[in-house]
């Protein structure tokens, strides 16, 4: 199995190693199509990307797409703020970005006190400690990411469940409703066997991403070697591997609003 489009990669920008052209180099010398640059997005005062620095990062990845000959998209792995959904990505924010991603992440600015006890204390609780879930907390949970794909137009989910335990099944739904690819990630296992087989059930495409924080690891694919092992997934439905290139929500999207 071979990626040929990684559409998660981190950067200096966030808490990546590589600068945006080193990302590019390695991209081409695994002899990938193309990566996206997709950063911590802005509502996470430690990594998050500054929208300051977009326009610089912008001519960075033109600048490594003219030397490498490698397909290079500037975007956001945005966070998940609160139940309603919001991201940190605002529409003022879309003409400057080719790729949203949208994942939970610990200690960013949540949307309210409230998201503030159940995103991350409540998860905190359940993932560090290994106390037991309520079936309030997973309703909560399901509801920030259904949310989020319904209100946003998200290219990809990233690595959903990990830390933040939800109804896979019924997240993975509103992504194939909404044109969202479910993500496949090989930093970190983030479902079980059982929920993977689930969620293929539900009809949704998937993507495999690195989520490389460090350039060796772009277009890393072992995790999900080892899991379509295990679990029997439809190849043709894994949208960024073995020829195929994925059409991208975000990307119809701008087009049908006139964004450049
Ligand atoms: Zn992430
Ligand atoms: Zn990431």
């Amino acid at each position: 199995m071979k990626i040929n489009l990684d559409l998660h990669t981190h950067t200096v920008y966030s808490h990546g190693k590589g600068t945006i052209e080193e990302n590019a180099v390695s991209a081409k010398e695994k002899g990938l199509y193309g990566i996206a640059i997709t950063d911590h997005g802005f509502s996470h005062p430690a990594f998050g990307m500054r929208r300051k620095k977009v326009a610089k990062m912008r001519r960075e990845c033109d600048l490594a797409e003219q030397k490498t000959g490698v397909k290079v998209l500037l975007g956001i792995e945005s966070n998940i703020r609160g139940r309603d959904g919001t991201i940190d990505v605002k529409p003022s924010d879309y003409e400057n970005l080719d790729v949203v991603l949208a994942g939970v992440h610990k200690f960013i600015f949540y949307k309210t006190v409230g998201d503030f006890g159940k995103l991350l204390l409540k998860n905190m609780l359940h993932d560090k400690f290994k106390i037991k879930a309520s079936d309030k907390l997973i309703k909560y949970n399901t509801e920030c990411y259904v949310n989020a794909v319904k209100n946003n137009p998200i290219d990809v989910l990233t690595h959903v469940g990990f830390g933040c335990v939800c109804d896979a099944v019924e997240v993975a739904k509103a992504c194939a409703d909404y044109g969202t690819l479910f993500e496949i990630s090989t930093k970190k296992t983030h479902l079980t066997d059982e929920e993977w087989q689930k969620v293929i059930e539900t009809g949704v495409n998937f993507v495999v991403d690195s989520d490389a924080h460090s350039v060796d690891r772009i277009g890393d694919t072992a995790l999900a070697c080892e899991l379509f092992k295990r679990v029997n997934f439809p190849i043709d439905r894994i949208k960024n591997i073995d020829g195929q290139i994925p059409t991208l929500r975000f990307t119809e999207f701008k087009q049908k609003h006139g964004i450049k």
